[in-house]
C-alpha cells in the first residue's frame, strides 16, 4: 500500500505530547528572540514582559503581535536572529503596496521548509517515481524554490520549469511525462485552457496538481481537476512565514493540517486583537517555534480563516485551517458593506455560459461607490443571441445582488479579453484610490 505520511511519528503524534513539546519550543524562541531582536526585546520591555514569564502555550496570548510593517521598517536584516554568516538563503515578496520585504533562512530552517513541503507532495499521493513540474516563479519569490526543495526529498524527479512561456510548458509537461503540477491556482487555470486549445488534454499523464500562493474557491478546484485530470490539493504558506508547506491538504480535503510541530495558529479579532472562540472565522495568526533566521511571533497574517480541531480521517492529529477566506486587507467596503472577492468568483462559479475570468472595478461617482465587475463568457455563450447574453448578466447580477446586499453592474465581454496572469491573478481595481 501506498505510503500515506512522510513523517508519521510527528504528523500523527499525540496531542498531549504534541502540545507540551509546543510550549518548550516557544519557551526557548521567546528567549532566544529576546536576547536576539531588537524589536521583540523593546516590544516585551513595554509590556512588562521578561522571557521568564512565558511557561508555556498557555502563555502564548500575553506576546506581542508582529506586523508585516515590522518587516518593512526594519528592511533588509533587522529582524534576524542569528548572525548574517549562518543565513543561507534570502527570499523576498514585494506584496501590492510599498517597499518588498526580505526573509532569511539557515540550514536548519531550509531541511524544516523541505520537511513540511514534503509533508505535503507525500499526503497528495506523491512519492520517488513521480515527476513533479514546479511552475511556481523561482526566484525571490518562495513558491518555486521552497515546492523545489520538498519534491526533491521525496526523491521525485522534479523538473524546475518555472513560470511562462505556456506553450513549452505543456510541451514539456506532455513530453517528460509530468505526474504533478505545482502552480498557482490562476495559472493552472490558465494552462487548462491553452491545453483545451491545444486538444492535448489525452496525452497528459497528471494526477495531481499541488495549488497555493492565492485564495481560490471549491469551484474552481472543480474546473482545475477537470481542466487538466487530476486531483486538485491546496496548500498554504507565506513567505513571512515559511513559504509553501506551512499547511497542506490530505486525501480527506477538508481543511489543511497545520505543521504544529513548527508553527501555532491563533484565530483573533482583525480588529481587536482578541483571542476568539474555538471554530470562529477571524484572522490567522502564526508563531514559528524553531525557525532560527528569521522567527516571528504572532504574526498577523490578514488571512482570514477558521481552525478546525476535529479528528481528520486521515490519522493525521495536526489541527487544520480552513481555506482562507479571504483577506481582512483585501476586503473592499462598498457602500457600507464589506465585499471579498471571494464571493463574486463563487457566484460566476456557479453561471453557465461564463469562465472564472474576472475583473472587479470600484469606483467614486457623485459620492457613490461603485460597483463593476466585468465577465468573461465563453466561446458558446459569445456566439448566442444577444438576447441570452442579457439574460445570462441580469441572472448574474440578481445572484450578486442577493449574494453581497448591494447591486452590482455586470458587463460580458467576449472570451480571452482579461488580461491573463502567470502569477498571482489581479481580481480588483479600486479605482476609488486613485482620485
Ligand atoms: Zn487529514
Amino acid at each position: 500500500m501506498k505510503k500515506r505520511y512522510w513523517n508519521e511519528k510527528c504528523e500523527c503524534m499525540d496531542r498531549t505530547l504534541l502540545e507540551r513539546e509546543q510550549s518548550e519550543k516557544l519557551v526557548k524562541q521567546v528567549k532566544r528572540m529576546y536576547e536576539n531582536v531588537e524589536l521583540f526585546r523593546k516590544r516585551m520591555d513595554e509590556l512588562n514582559l521578561k522571557p521568564e514569564d512565558i511557561k508555556g502555550k498557555e502563555d502564548l496570548s500575553k506576546l506581542p503581535f508582529s506586523y508585516k510593517q515590522d518587516l518593512r521598517d526594519y528592511y533588509p536584516y533587522g529582524l534576524f536572529a542569528i548572525p548574517l554568516k549562518d543565513v543561507v538563503r534570502v527570499h523576498a515578496s514585494s506584496g501590492t503596496t510599498g517597499k518588498q520585504i526580505v526573509v532569511g533562512y539557515s540550514k536548519k530552517d531550509l531541511d524544516l521548509w523541505s520537511e513540511c513541503t514534503a509533508r505535503a507532495f507525500t499526503a497528495a499521493g506523491l512519492d520517488e517515481n513521480d515527476f513533479i513540474q514546479v511552475s511556481y516563479g523561482y526566484g525571490l519569490f518562495t513558491g518555486g524554490l521552497g515546492a523545489h526543495d520538498g519534491a526533491t526529498k521525496i526523491g521525485a524527479t522534479v523538473i524546475p520549469t518555472s513560470t511562462g512561456n505556456t506553450v513549452r510548458q505543456i510541451q514539456t509537461m506532455i513530453d517528460f511525462g509530468s505526474t504533478a503540477l505545482c502552480s498557482t491556482p490562476s495559472y493552472a487555470m490558465y494552462l487548462g485552457e491553452a491545453i483545451k486549445e491545444a486538444g492535448s488534454k489525452d496525452k497528459l499523464k497528471l494526477k495531481a496538481g499541488i495549488f497555493g500562493a492565492e485564495p481560490w474557491t471549491e469551484e474552481m478546484r472543480k474546473m482545475i481537476e477537470e481542466a487538466l485530470n487530476l486531483k486538485a490539493y491546496d496548500i498554504y504558506g507565506l513567505s513571512e512565514i515559511l513559504g509553501p508547506g506551512v499547511a497542506y491538504e490530505c486525501e480527506c480535503q477538508k481543511g489543511m493540517h497545520i505543521n504544529e510541530d513548527a508553527f501555532i495558529a491563533e484565530i483573533v479579532d482583525p480588529d481587536t486583537g482578541e483571542v476568539l472562540p474555538d471554530g470562529s472565522l477571524g484572522e490567522l495568526v502564526f508563531t514559528t517555534l524553531t525557525k532560527e533566521a528569521f522567527p516571528l511571533i504572532r504574526y498577523r497574517t490578514h488571512d482570514l480563516a477558521r481552525i478546525i480541531k476535529d479528528k481528520c480521517e486521515c490519522g493525521r492529529t495536526f489541527y487544520r485551517m480552513s481555506k482562507p477566506q479571504g483577506r481582512s486587507d483585501d476586503m473592499l467596503i462598498i457602500r457600507g458593506v464589506n465585499v471579498f472577492p471571494s464571493q463574486i468568483e463563487e457566484v460566476l462559479l456557479n453561471v453557465s455560459g461564463v469562465t472564472p475570468n474576472y475583473l472587479i472595478i470600484v469606483d467614486r461617482v457623485n459620492n457613490n461607490d461603485t460597483l463593476d465587475v466585468m465577465v468573461e463568457m465563453n466561446e458558446d455563450l459569445f456566439f448566442d443571441d444577444v438576447k441570452s447574453i442579457e439574460k445570462v448578466a441580469k441572472d448574474i447580477e440578481t445572484k450578486l445582488r442577493s449574494v453581497l446586499g448591494i447591486g452590482a453592474k455586470v458587463t460580458l465581454v467576449g472570451p480571452k479579453t482579461i488580461e491573463r496572469s502567470e502569477g498571482k491573478a489581479k481580481r480588483v481595481v479600486d479605482k476609488r484610490k486613485l482620485h
